[in-house]
């Protein structure tokens, strides 16, 4: 889904310079690939608990009656599921208190049902059900449906013909057909079959298999879909439609249609837009796996709401811009073939719509593009000095659907993946997660797990700073050319207590005498120095080039830092990062002290030799650092990372 309006406030700071870097080694180590994927599908299972998790549900038949001039819905829907315990006497669906149920039927005959509160609708059956087997319930319903949410049900006019159209997301399908209005279960197959006055046309999920015209001047459409649908994606919108398509060709060497419904006073410009579409939905298919429906359709179907929706197979949307059109697009496979399991991961549906508008313009409109669409990305995220990826309110609609943290920073993190691991294993990740969760639903646990698996790095650290945690870094970079290249010294600071270091590698262009390179530093620790062999000719450094870092308000500064490293005591810590064993050398005896992240000493010591070796294996995987003083009274600060073993 995208709302137009969250659009606006892209055009905001100017990032100078952009750095990064953080630790994403820390605790995957702690238990191995076998444990890791174990713990993977406990976590799985959790995402799957929800509402009735007494039943599965298997298909719906709805039928249902929408003149578009009159606010209201009647109808019924028929729920196929199969019980997932014994002897089961009784089960829940959701539909709002606002839809007056008048009977319920089973095998013939009537079943009881009470409603308590809001929502809950209480159905039961005298005889117990059996463990597996297929029970339809059809439920006969009618009313004017509440609009909650982002309007589940909306009566509009266009050009004064009336329009229906129908937005669940998040929570809303229950506002208008009985449901489980959870995320985990979706339904295996779908028919929609709507009757209407014959002056307008009804448009849905999956393929049109019937249009009756009705000798009561109504029309009934069948619309069937044959493939696991989540019931917040599960649409119709009724009006004056004109329809045409466009072909498609997939990398399998099929043509898949793509069914446009748009107002006839649109039509030119859908027909402009959705030709474009045709470049983008090529190129999605050969990035990832082949389009989620192919063996049906993908579609567009106008309506009033103020951006678009990524209903399955038939997106909704207000206009036919090419940025909109290819947000909705990508979601079929990031939103509707694989969904997010719990609303905290919506990122796994709008980050990754967001960053394949990003990549659908590098690849169609070009590098100047992208560029502002990186920019405008960036000064989103940065505009504010907190907030996560991951929702910290699931039940706040506005927070789910924040356009500076899902959606921008959401695909921000995919690009800052990208750049961690290299185009190679990031898309190889991407293609194993949605093989593994399609037709069902992600959980960011599931996403790292096979981008860890394609990259052989953990990915904990990096998850831990941009996901969970809030802000993003601010970089100082000190540099000085040497006869034989430069001395650099990464400074950072970050714009949220919540994380300490962001650890990334960090690009760094070096211009001069009309040429440039650019070297990648490994940025562990603020205060890092690093000696560059090559670039003494350059006179100019850009921090990122390219953008593949969030960050804001960088220096970089041309300076003489070489002196005041050579000042302080000359000595080495290493590895960096450490696991089981520091080692120390330096040019005299030393007195040393150990202080981890909260300034807490955790070990000191006196050496008189020029080397010593600290135990490192009990400690908490992080960032420390080491005061050392030489016995010719000389200083210095070092910092170091201890990652697991
Ligand atoms: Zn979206």
């Amino acid at each position: 889904m995208i709302k137009m309006r969250s659009l606006l406030f892209l055009l905001f700071v100017i990032p100078n310079i952009i750095f990064g870097q953080h630790n994403y080694e820390s605790h995957f180590e702690h238990c191995n690939k076998a444990e890791h994927a174990e713990h993977y599908q406990d976590l799985l299972k959790d995402a799957s608990r929800e509402d009735d998790a007494n039943i599965d549900l298997v298909h719906y038949e709805f039928r249902w009656y929408v003149d578009p001039a009159v606010y209201q819905l009647s109808g019924s829907a028929a729920v196929t599921f199969k019980p997932e315990v014994e002897d089961l006497t009784q089960f829940m669906l959701e539909l709002g208190k606002d839809m007056q149920i008048d009977s319920i039927i089973s095998e013939g005959g009537s079943k009881a049902f009470t409603r308590v509160g809001d929502f809950q609708v209480n159905i039961f059956n005298e005889n117990g059900m059996k463990k597996d087997q297929l029970y339809t319930f059809t439920i006969y319903y009618h009313g004017e449906p509440a609009s909650g949410g982002l309007g589940s049900f909306i009566k509009d006019n266009h050009s004064g013909v009336p329009v229906i159209w129908t937005l669940s997301e998040p929570f809303g399908a229950r506002d208008w057909w009985p449901c489980k209005n959870g995320l985990t279960d979706k339904i295996d197959s779908i028919d929609v079959i709507i009757t209407t006055p014959s002056a307008y046309k009804a448009a849905s999920n999956g393929v049109l298999v019937n249009e009756v015209a009705n000798a009561d001047t109504t029309t009934t459409f069948h619309w069937q879909h044959r493939y696991a649908i989540a019931p917040y994606l599960v649409a119709i919108a009724v009006t004056n439609y004109e329809r045409y398509t466009d072909m498609v060709p997939l990398s399998d060497g099929t043509q898949l249609p793509m069914i446009n419904y748009v107002y006839p006073e649109n039509l030119n410009d859908a027909k402009a837009g959705t030709a474009a579409l045709v470049n983008v939905l090529t190129y999605y298919d050969s990035l990832f796996v082949t389009y989620p429906f192919h063996a049906e359709k993908y579609g567009h179907a106008q309506f009033g709401w103020g951006g678009g929706m990524e209903h399955q197979t038939m997106s909704f949307v207000i206009n036919y811009g090419f940025t909109l059109l290819a947000h909705e697009l990508a979601h079929q496979w990031f939103g509707d073939m694989v969904t997010c399991g719990s609303w905290e991961d919506i990122w796994l549906n709008e980050g990754f719509a967001t960053y394949l508008e990003g990549l659908s313009r590098r690849r169609i409109q070009g590098r100047a593009s992208f560029r502002s669409w990186q920019t405008s990305k960036i000064n989103s995220v940065v505009s504010q000095a907190g907030g996560s990826v991951k929702v910290n309110d699931p039940t706040n609609i506005s927070r789910i659907f924040s356009g500076r943290l899902s959606y921008n920073k959401g695909s921000y993190l995919l690009h800052m993946l990208r750049w961690v691991l290299g185009d190679e294993a990031f898309f190889a990740g991407l293609r194993a997660y949605i093989n593994d969760r399609q037709y069902d639903f992600g959980t960011t646990e599931s996403l790292k797990f096979h981008l860890e698996q394609a990259g052989q790095k953990d990915l904990t650290g990096f998850f831990n700073d941009w996901y969970s945690g809030e802000g993003y870094p601010k970089y100082n970079i000190l540099w000085e050319p040497t006869e034989k290249g430069v001395i650099i010294q990464a400074l950072q600071e970050t714009s949220h207590p919540s994380v300490d270091f962001f650890e990334m590698p960090l690009p760094l262009q070096f211009i001069g005498e009309g040429k440039d390179t650019t070297i990648t530093i490994q940025h562990l620790y603020s205060g890092q120095v690093f000696e560059v062999d090559g670039p003494s000719w350059a006179d100019s450094l850009v921090f990122d080039p390219e953008l593949w870092i969030i960050s804001a308000n960088n220096n970089v500064k041309k300076t003489v830092i070489s002196k005041t490293i050579e000042s302080q005591l000359n000595v080495s810590v290493f590895p960096n990062p450490t696991e089981d064993l520091l080692s120390i050398r330096a040019e005299s005896g030393f007195s040393f002290q150990v202080f981890d992240v909260h300034g807490k000493q955790i070990v000191k010591g006196q050496e008189t030799s020029t080397q010593s070796q600290i135990n490192t294996s009990d400690w908490v995987p992080g960032i420390y650092s080491i005061k050392l003083k030489g016995v010719n009274g000389k200083t210095t600060v070092k910092s170091f990372a201890k990652v697991g073993n």
